[in-house]
């Protein structure tokens, strides 16, 4: 645990709350009436406060804006029965925060910031957090270069900011995903494994493609030979055969370390399912299938806690798969879904408490 850290508030004069609709929340869409900033300036990090939500002023040289020094998060807070507000594994992002700032060459925010700020943040916005089965309060931490000069160098100059959206279902549907050979999302040695603005900027091209296709995502292979299985798009993949489940390792650096992905691995250990974290090829994908080895296949992240996969096409071959047999994906979710409500004992001490 940390010191508390007293941070300054100044609170809207009227809140949005007392006009808003928690019916149709589309992924973040609305936002809270507060924000939490901070300013990192040679190192030193001063000037943080919590502030009603609004538009910055920014210099038009500012370096995020031509050499992409920025990066973010994306975290989850739910509210449980009882009504006590907790939130998913937030040192988990916290630390790949960090990790992502170093190899952008940007300074670490401290604990006190990241976390404390966090949760003093959400407890001004508890009440944003939606008490519905399936919503939750989405957490944006991030933070950008915003030294004022052209040139290509780390920034001496950084703001932090958490933003706060309330938030319903996303991807919800069953999802047909193109597994594309053309368009590279990261490369040994790149920054794939890095939470940073321009993965998500490189990954359009194709995700628009994809959807011009017909298929609702890409599922990314690797720079070199097209073939080796990376994500689904901002989501981590597992396929479950008839005895094992498999997901991509993270040892070639070239995939996000998710937080749902390491949740998944552990709870599926619970189900008594090993998951090997492997390389797995399409080539091993379509063997599986064409076998009827291949039962189950979904994505994991923050956003979509688990999505299934209902099919997957490669070149000219299909595979398809039923969304009413994937018990596995199914059980999972509730399991997941379970702890995040906070209906069964916290083993893994996933929920912290705002
Ligand atoms: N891969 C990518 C590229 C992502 O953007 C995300 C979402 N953060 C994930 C995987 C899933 O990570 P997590 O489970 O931590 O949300």
């Amino acid at each position: 645990m940390i010191d508390a850290l007293e941070i300054p508030v100044t609170r809207v004069q009227t809140s949005k709350l007392k006009d808003f609709s928690f019916d149709s929340l589309p992924f973040g869409k609305y936002f809270t009436d507060h924000m939490l900033v901070a300013d990192c300036i040679n190192g030193e990090w001063k000037n943080i406060e919590i502030k009603p939500y609004q538009p910055l002023m920014l210099d038009p040289a500012l370096a995020a804006l031509h050499y992409g020094q920025s990066i973010f998060e994306g975290i989850k807070a739910y509210k449980d029965a009882a009504g006590e507000a907790f939130i998913f594994r937030p040192y988990d992002n916290f630390r790949r925060f960090n990790q992502s700032a170093s190899r952008m060459e940007m300074p670490e925010v401290p604990e006190e910031i990241f976390i404390e700020g966090m949760r003093q943040l959400v407890e001004v916005e508890k009440d944003w957090i939606p008490a519905k089965a399936e919503h939750s309060l989405y957490i944006r931490p991030f933070m950008f270069a915003t030294d004022a000069v052209l040139g290509v160098k780390p920034s001496d100059t950084y703001k932090f900011m958490i933003l706060l959206s309330p938030t319903g279902p996303y991807y919800a549907a069953p999802m047909r995903i193109y597994v594309e050979e053309v368009y590279t999302r990261a490369a040994p040695g790149g920054v794939g494994n890095a939470k940073n603005a321009g993965n998500y900027g490189g990954s359009l091209r194709a995700a628009v493609e994809a959807k011009n296709k017909g298929y609702d995502q890409v599922l990314w292979t690797d720079a070199h030979e097209h073939k080796w299985l990376q994500e689904v798009g901002t989501m981590n993949v597992f396929f479950v055969f008839n005895d094992k489940v498999v997901t991509p390792s993270l040892e070639e650096g070239t995939i996000l370390e998710g937080v749902t992905r390491d949740s998944a691995i552990t709870v599926l250990g619970e189900m008594g399912i090993k998951v090997e974290e492997r390389r797995i090829s399409i080539d091993e994908l379509i063997e599986a299938y064409k076998a009827g080895k291949l039962k189950e296949a979904f994505g994991t992240g923050t956003a979509a806690t688990i999505s299934l996969i209902k099919e997957l096409r490669y070149q000219d071959f299909v595979i398809e798969i039923d969304p009413e047999k994937c018990t596995t994906a199914h059980e999972l979710k509730a399991r997941l879904t379970a702890i995040r409500n906070n209906e069964v004992p916290d083993r893994h001490g996933w929920m912290f408490k705002v």
